[in-house]
């Protein structure tokens, strides 16, 4: 190829936004030659090289968009440690298929049973999936809600938290919301229902939600909406970090 074809094609890879594909022309090029590859190949190898390019920019655009604390994917999450998990739910839900059927997961039990990780490390699986993910704190929720209103913009935040694919809120009911927290919860809650998902974890149990949400009303219209269809992964085995501890200890 003549430099000024090349100078063209270069143009062209520009003007179509194919960033990956100029990028790497020349080495598909020079390789092509050497290893006497096809045309088809040849193009076959270039547009693989966009593509795995872009899957992997929005992969990081979507971890970077969901704001997970840590990033603590399923691979590091010991099965064996949680006796009573059952890991090939786990495993399925990693699929996302849920997340295609607006279904929700609620992870109830003790602190340091591994709930924070497993959220987080579906909600990385689901970023993999080209899937808009946030995760914030019940609290942080609430609070970020009350300033929008305070700010007069509600509604725009209200919208974005509708916005999200999956939405994972960690620790729901460590601090219980103050009344209008706990509306407004229920509001992006209700925005929600059925149309995308929710992961919830929370050391309450269904029964104790009043206590979170303070309205026993609002609380039943919220449980019914959130459980409706949702996987309930009861965490009953011991604490992790609690195990770990007593392990040293004895050593
Ligand atoms: P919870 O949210 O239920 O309080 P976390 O998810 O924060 O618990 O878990 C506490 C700590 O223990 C974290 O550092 C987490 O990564 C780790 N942990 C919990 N369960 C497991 C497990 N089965 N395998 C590996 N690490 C685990
Ligand atoms: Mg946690």
């Amino acid at each position: 190829m003549n430099a000024g074809m090349k100078a063209l094609l270069m143009e062209n890879l520009k003007t179509l936004k194919l960033s990956a594909m100029k990028r790497d022309l020349e080495s598909c090029l020079r390789q092509a030659r050497q290893e006497k590859l096809d045309y088809d190949e040849f193009l076959l190898n270039l547009t693989e090289i966009e593509v795995i390019t872009r899957k992997e920019n929005s992969y990081k655009r979507r971890l970077d968009e969901a704001k997970f604390p840590l990033l603590k994917p399923l691979e590091t999450f010991d099965f064996g440690a949680s006796p009573g998990l059952d890991a090939r739910l786990i495993k399925e839900l990693s699929g996302c298929e849920y997340v295609q059927k607006s279904r929700n997961v609620i992870f109830l039990g003790k602190s340091g049973t591994g709930k924070t990780h497993m959220a987080t490390g579906l909600g990385i699986e689901a970023c993999k999936s080209g899937i808009r993910t946030r995760f914030v704190t019940g609290c942080g929720l609430a609070n970020e809600l009350i300033e929008a209103r305070d700010e007069k913009v509600l509604g725009r935040v209200i919208k974005r938290y509708a916005g999200y694919g999956l939405l994972v809120i960690d620790e729901l009911g460590y601090v219980p919301f103050s009344k209008e927290g706990a509306q407004l919860i229920f509001q992006v809650l209700a925005e929600r229902h059925e149309r995308k998902s929710v992961i919830i974890t929370t050391n309450m149990g269904f029964g104790d939600w009043t206590q979170i949400f303070g309205d026993a009303n609002m609380t039943a219209a919220l449980l019914d909406r959130v459980t409706h269809k949702a996987k309930v992964i009861n965490c009953i085995w011991e604490s992790y970090r609690l195990k770990e501890t007593l392990k040293k200890s004895s050593k």
